[in-house]
């Protein structure tokens, strides 16, 4: 196909084929524990949502090479999962209603990647302004390649598992974007074998960092993480940036993109108690001690419970590690189904099959096995 045809308009929808059950697929990269950003920006969607689909959470340790593949980075990989995931179901998620995998496990996906990168144009991809920022965010002067593929790899992940709806925040959603472009133009131009991902837009807020950066984030060091103990949490809490005009409790404060208040927003489970607390802020009749202990109080209520299942689940040994291989397993099963109706349908599988018929016409390759060879 010639980029123009790529690029033309057939992404017309053609009928797809049943729908099978509803399916989510979503994730993250194995670079560290889950922070109350994550919370914040995704996590609370996914435990809302999930136990409505068959949900699959991908640890995308493939995606995590396009910005980061230092031996280091790919050997801590493996413990970084197994965090995630311990924080992921010590904050909700249901195992009873969660598949977790492994993405480097479950190869097809990877071929099904390079399939379907035939139908997408660089262009198209250069486009998407998420892909640069990450570039730049990790250092990188030039686009890797891999970089570049990352929306058609994440469409690789969403279409082996036939996943019906992808909740996405705000930087993701282009990437899903080109998913349900391929997909269109690969049932158009190949046959109808796959539902369409519906994008499940969540507008989640950013949380700030507790050095008042806009984004909590692992490598900007600014985060408080899910598992966090108490006195930890108190003092990220104590240090944390307010507003830098203030500099006595007397002087009236501004509440609006304080992190302060927002976490208190995010978190807080008096919404009076954040009332009265915003109220006496802006007059200039609370210090920024009382503002803080309120919060650490208010995390440590919402931390608490969340460290005690992590805990248990923790003592549990064996179980996440258990989680993650069942979830791996049956995922490669449905990718391996998905990558046969592919290859079939693109016409793939023809020409071998052809060339075996002849062989073993001849007498050269045995018949499969189970059947006698002629
Ligand atoms: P790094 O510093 O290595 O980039 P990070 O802490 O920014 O790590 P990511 O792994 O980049 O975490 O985040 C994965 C996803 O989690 C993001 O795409 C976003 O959806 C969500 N997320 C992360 N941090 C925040 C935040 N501060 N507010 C809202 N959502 C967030
Ligand atoms: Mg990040």
């Amino acid at each position: 196909m010639t980029a123009s045809a790529i690029a033309s308009n057939d992404i017309t929808p053609v009928p797809g084929p049943l729908p099978g059950p509803p399916r989510m697929l979503t994730g993250d990269r194995p670079t560290g524990r889950l922070h109350l950003g994550h919370y914040a920006g995704s996590l609370a969607n996914r435990i809302r949502l999930h136990r409505r689909y068959e949900s699959f959470f991908i640890v995308a340790d493939l995606h995590m090479l396009t910005t980061k593949n230092s031996p280091e980075d790919i050997a801590a990989a493996g413990r970084h999962a197994a965090d995630m995931v311990l924080d992921s179901l010590a904050a909700g998620l249901d195992p009873a209603h969660s598949v977790f995998y492994l993405q480097s496990a479950v190869p097809e996906v990877a071929e099904l990647s390079l399939l379907l990168s035939s139908l997408v144009t660089v262009p198209r991809l250069q486009r998407i302004p998420s892909l640069k920022e990450m570039g730049q965010h990790a250092g990188q002067r030039e686009m890797p390649l891999a970089l570049l593929g990352y929306p058609v790899l994440q469409a690789a992940d969403i279409l082996a598992v036939r996943a019906t709806a992808v909740p996405v925040g705000r930087d993701n959603a282009a990437h899903v974007e080109v998913a349900r472009e391929i997909a269109r133009r690969f049932n158009r131009r190949y046959g109808a074998v796959f539902t369409v991902p519906a994008l499940v837009p969540a507008d989640v807020p950013v949380l700030p960092g507790t050095d008042g950066r806009a984004k909590m984030s692992k490598s900007l060091g600014n985060a408080i993480y899910l598992s966090d103990p108490p006195g930890e949490v108190a003092a990220k809490v104590r240090r944390m940036y307010t507003d830098p005009a203030r500099t006595t409790a007397g002087v009236p404060g501004t509440v609006e993109g304080n992190p302060v208040f927002v976490y208190h927003d995010a978190f807080n489970d008096r919404p009076a108690e954040v009332a009265e607390l915003k109220e006496r802020y802006r007059a200039g009749k609370v210090g920024d001690a009382e503002v803080k202990e309120k919060l650490t109080g208010a995390l440590n209520r919402f931390l608490g419970p969340i460290r005690e299942r992590r805990a248990a689940l923790a003592a549990d040994q064996g179980l996440v590690e258990e989680l993650i291989v069942t979830g791996t397993e049956r995922t490669r099963r449905e990718a391996k189904r998905t990558l046969a109706d592919v290859r079939a349908a693109m016409g793939l599988t023809a020409a071998l099959a052809g060339f075996r018929r002849a062989a073993r016409a001849r007498g050269a390759v045995p018949g499969p096995p189970g059947q006698a060879g002629p």
